[in-house]
């Protein structure tokens, strides 16, 4: 598969790039960047033959098979629109828009074209996710009763831009780290949270936008879940805890983009350490893109699930700044 990159990105050059590379005969052939110097100077770096500041032309190049959009969240919707128009496969960050109905036309479209769309979810990927959704599948823990996540870290310098003081590119705790959360229980629980409660701060980093977040969902089963984000927690650990009737899951840090962490399943019995897969989060999501382009099988995380993990952000963000209990709106 051949690869235009539309974003010259962090994560484009920290953990996409090498994925697209880990397959036999794939390629990365061009990156498009608002600003010519750094579009030359990422290709430069990154070893990539064609920088382009201009999308259309980008895009009429027969030798992208597919696009990964990793520009801030605000510009995902046109360049995802005019990449479908241009007939390539998109893997697109998440979150996938700025509001729930521009990310269904997005997947809508593609879907309407017959091109493969895909949200870049990596924690469904992990090994330590693929574990705990085995554990509750199997009735380890018997009914599930609540779900806690812990995903307050702290925001490495390098990605202190955008993300606390620009609320038109997409910036805040919630749209960074929420839309995660939001994918993840929903890949556990196979179910969309209905309701939800939240709070915001400002702890220190953000400037105009929330910088920690603590959320309550309800579930249609009756589940309840607490989230808590955070950009500001420098020793806080992650983790994720189900609770059920039978037992208990214990995950610590394992929200994180690389293939670590330990779970607990603690029942009657006892307590036993769970082993998993260590393999890559973003090589496997990328495999299942590319098997999805072949005709074989989805992928990890599809445009519905970026349109999920989008409308549970943007709902608790609705919750945080009315005080309202909202009610999730997947747009229909
Ligand atoms: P970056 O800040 O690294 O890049 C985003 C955009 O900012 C780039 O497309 C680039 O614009 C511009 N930019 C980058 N560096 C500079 C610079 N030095 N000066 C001026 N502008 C610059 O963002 P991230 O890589 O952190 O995030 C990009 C997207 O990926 C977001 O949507 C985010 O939510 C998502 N993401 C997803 C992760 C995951 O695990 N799924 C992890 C991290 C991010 P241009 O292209 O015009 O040059």
């Amino acid at each position: 598969m051949r690869w235009g990159l539309i974003g010259a990105s962090n994560i484009a050059s920290a953990h996409m790039i090498g994925a697209f590379r880990s397959f036999e005969g794939d390629e990365v052939v061009s990156v498009l960047s608002g600003d010519a110097d750094r579009a030359r100077a990422f290709a430069d770096k990154n070893g990539i033959a064609a920088a382009h500041t201009d999308l259309d032309e980008m895009l009429a190049d027969p030798a992208v098979d597919a696009v990964y959009i990793s520009t801030t969240n605000e510009k995902h919707f046109p360049q995802a629109m005019a990449a479908i128009a241009a007939g390539k496969h998109v893997l697109c960050e998440k979150p996938l828009a700025m509001n729930v109905a521009d990310a269904v036309t997005m997947v809508r479209a593609a879907k309407e074209a017959g091109l493969v769309f895909a949200t870049n979810h990596h924690l469904r990927n992990a090994g330590s996710h693929l574990a705990i959704r085995d554990l509750i599948r199997a009735g380890r823990i018997g009914r599930v009763q609540s779900l806690r996540v812990f995903h307050a870290v702290f925001l490495p310098p390098h990605l202190q831009g955008w993300r606390i003081d620009n609320p038109a590119a997409g910036g805040g705790v919630i749209a960074d780290i929420v839309v995660h959360d939001a994918d993840t229980v929903r890949f556990h629980l196979d179910e969309n949270p209905a309701e939800v409660v939240a709070m915001t701060a400002e702890t220190g980093l953000g400037k105009g936008v929330e910088d920690n977040v603590m959320s309550v969902w309800s579930m249609p089963s009756g589940v309840q879940v607490f989230a808590h984000e955070s950009f500001t927690h420098r020793l806080s650990g992650t983790g994720i805890e189900i609770h059920g009737t039978e037992g208990a899951i214990f995950a610590k840090g394992v929200m994180t983009q690389r293939p670590v962490g330990d779970i607990e399943l603690r029942t009657d019995a006892g307590s036993e350490a769970i082993s998993f897969p260590d393999h890559n989060l973003y090589i496997r999501g990328v495999g299942l893109f590319r098997d999805a382009v072949a005709g074989r099988g989805a992928p990890a995380a599809d445009g519905v699930d970026g349109i999920c993990s989008l409308a549970v952000a943007n709902a608790v963000a609705e919750a945080a700044q009315t005080g309202r209990r909202v009610a999730v709106d997947y747009g229909g």
